[in-house]
């Protein structure tokens, strides 16, 4: 154990030391973690060679001269950009293969590795996305034994997802608790009781709808003290509740949602979150949590069936190393999300065309529900909407109160022109 008194003074070398690996490219977080490792092997002299072993062993693009056209290692049909969009070498990647041995390697180390560090979770693991994470989550770590679940969180999310045939698909057996507006911590402690051999404790966030009035639910750190693993559903994949990449902390909407890392610090033993909610990254599943269970489920027969291609782990893995930087500006849904209205209504005023009016966007995706975030809009008299959709590029807008409403907070700025001539030309 290092005593505080060393710790304190390893800390300004270790700052030290991470900004000296700043020409590795890496975010500064990860660099921070290479030079405390180096310090702690004895050897500070090695974090050059930990980092850039840390960047190579990141997905990206590899010259396949073996000959070998659908090279399994290197990702089989290479890639690249259409000719359309200005062309470019067509790409094989890394994806499978450990550039150090030059042997077989995982694909479910880059993006998912960057994952485990956002969330302070000890190991990560990706899939199709947020349905497949946690039916393999239960598959793994639960069936065929018992999870115990609330009542009031046996939901349904949207497109046929509930949780009761998830649960039923994995092979686990839910043990239904409570009721469906209050379930209390007694309850939780006599299914427990009458079930000693449960698996596991599921708790799903109910994204898409809130209960109010005379309820009650047991919060994650408390369920965790019971014993079995607590499997965290929160859905959204809202990576801190502290957004540090957000200047001036977390905005008033996002209030109430939970997030992966503080789910973890909880008590969680594991969280699972969609890449395409909150997160904003690609159609995506995460698991987070204990390197046990991950290990688990990155075992089972299922994983390789659940697992995503290379095109979507290094869109994550961007937007993973985005968040490291903290720099979501590349991040168009963090850009869209916190635009100052300001800004927007600048943007309004430069297009000159209808009404500027004041307006409210939502997170939406079954995020957040109930939450409005202050914007701006155009508006024209009437139902426009039929004749925007025919345009081209089909532009989707929204009546209120018997007005159609263009809410620039959704619009890429680049989109401006476009959208100032589709309403000049109505
Ligand atoms: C959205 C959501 C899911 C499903 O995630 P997909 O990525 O759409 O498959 C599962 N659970 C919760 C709580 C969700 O909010």
């Amino acid at each position: 154990m290092t005593s505080p008194k060393k710790a304190a003074q390893a800390r300004p070398q270790v700052d030290r030391l991470a900004r000296s690996l700043k020409a590795s490219g890496l975010p500064h977080p990860l660099c921070v973690d290479i030079a405390r490792e180096a310090i702690a092997a004895g050897d500070p002299d090695s974090a050059p060679a930990r980092a850039e072993a840390t960047r190579r062993s990141l997905l990206g693009p590899v010259i396949n001269a073996t000959g070998v056209l659908l090279h399994t290692n290197l990702g089989r049909a290479p890639h690249g950009p259409a000719a359309e969009d200005g062309g470019g070498p067509a790409r094989y990647s890394n994806l499978e293969i450990d550039l150090a041995t030059g042997r077989r390697g995982d694909r479910t180390t880059h993006a998912a590795s960057l994952m485990a560090q956002l969330t302070g979770a000890e190991a990560a693991l990706v899939v199709n996305n947020g349905a497949a994470a946690l039916l393999l989550a239960l598959a793994a770590v639960a069936a065929p034994r018992q999870v115990i679940v609330s009542r009031g969180e046996l939901v349904e999310i949207g497109g046929g997802f509930r949780i009761p045939e998830v649960l039923a698909g994995s092979g686990a057996q839910l043990v239904e608790i409570g009721t469906t507006n209050r379930t209390h911590l007694r309850d939780y402690e006599s299914a427990l009781a009458a079930c000693p051999s449960a698996a596991a404790v599921l708790k799903v966030h109910p994204s898409n709808y809130r209960l109010t009035g005379f309820t009650a639910s047991v919060d994650v750190r408390e369920v965790s003290r019971l014993g079995p693993p607590v499997i965290a559903d929160i859905g959204s994949g809202l990576l801190d509740a502290a957004t540090p990449w957000i200047e001036g902390g977390p905005p008033a909407w996002l209030s109430g949602e939970p997030a992966a890392r503080q789910t973890l610090a909880d008590g969680a033993a594991l969280v699972t979150f969609s890449g395409d909610k909150l997160l904003g990254g690609p159609q995506a599943g995460i698991l987070a949590g204990r390197r046990d269970l991950v290990d688990r489920c990155r075992r089972h027969p299922l994983a390789r069936a659940l697992r995503p291609g290379g095109l979507v782990l290094a869109e994550l893995q961007r937007t993973a190393l985005a968040y490291l930087a903290r720099d979501v500006s590349g991040l168009p849904f963090w850009r869209m999300a916190t635009a100052p209205v300001e800004t927007l209504r600048a943007r309004a005023a430069a297009l000159s065309v209808g009404e500027i009016v004041d307006c409210e966007s939502v997170p939406g995706g079954g995020s957040v529900p109930g939450a409005a975030i202050p914007s701006v809009g155009i508006a024209m008299e009437g139902d426009r909407t039929a004749e925007l959709r025919a345009l081209n590029p089909p532009i989707f807008a929204r009546v209120v109160d018997g007005r159609t409403v263009v809410d620039l907070r959704t619009v890429d700025p680049d989109d401006d022109p476009i959208v100032g001539k589709a309403l000049a030309s109505l």
